[in-house]
């Protein structure tokens, strides 16, 4: 199948192309149509298994129907990963002039204050350090939300960072699109899918 037929513009078809992706992946091809269509989508799928572009490309295609300031929220339960979500969607997004703020420890609060006076479209951060600007940062709020993304769900609670979440998911619209993705489906993974998602349709690799 053909990045195309399965809903997706001519133009990231060509991004994705540009990159060197011939063709969806496994996991892109099950979750893309669902998030077009609207729904919630809870995978089960390792990295590796292109679900970065899974959860990027529908986000970047109703961005560039209605181009709209601090609309998605991911996040990675560690640096090096929310740094190479934050790379892909910047690749694929390059040809509408996407802005992105990646917020995670060890880098100067004030440096991404800046980065978010910006106003990104698309925010991707560590739990932890996306509730210190929460609370720190002048003017930044997460009301505009549309689209919450939960990547390596399993790892995130491992990580402990559940209480971050929880006030994270306070603060944000509940009418918005969830997307979980974790590599194993346990316990603590489908309480928090229970607490996010509404009607998910579930993919797997
Ligand atoms: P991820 O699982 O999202 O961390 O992606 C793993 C790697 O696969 C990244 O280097 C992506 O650039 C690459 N990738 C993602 N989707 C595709 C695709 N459809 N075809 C080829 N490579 C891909």
């Amino acid at each position: 199948k053909a990045f195309e037929e399965l809903g997706l513009c001519t133009q990231l078809a060509e991004a994705a192309a540009n990159l060197g992706w011939k063709t969806p992946s496994v996991i892109q091809q099950q979750a893309v149509p669902p998030l077009l269509q609207g729904s919630d989508v809870i995978g089960l799928a390792q990295t590796g298994s292109g679900k970065t572009g899974a959860f990027a490309l529908p986000i970047l295609q109703e961005l560039m129907d209605k181009p709209q300031e601090l609309f998605a929220l991911v996040l990675s339960p560690t640096r090096e990963l929310a740094i190479q979500i934050a790379e892909q969607f910047e690749a694929l997004g390059s040809g509408i002039g996407l802005k992105t703020a990646v917020l995670v420890g060890g880098i100067d609060m004030m440096a991404q204050a800046i980065a978010l006076a910006r106003r990104p479209h698309v925010v991707v951060g560590t739990p932890g350090r996306v509730v210190d600007h929460l609370s720190n940062t002048k003017g930044f709020s997460m009301r505009s939300l549309r689209h919450l993304v939960l990547d390596e769900a399993d790892k995130l609670l491992d990580m402990d960072f559940e209480q971050e979440i929880d006030q994270i998911l306070k603060v944000i619209p509940r009418e918005r699109r969830t997307q979980l993705f974790s590599a194993t489906m346990t316990n603590k993974v489908q309480k928090l899918q229970r607490a996010c998602l509404v009607n998910p349709v579930k993919v797997e690799v």
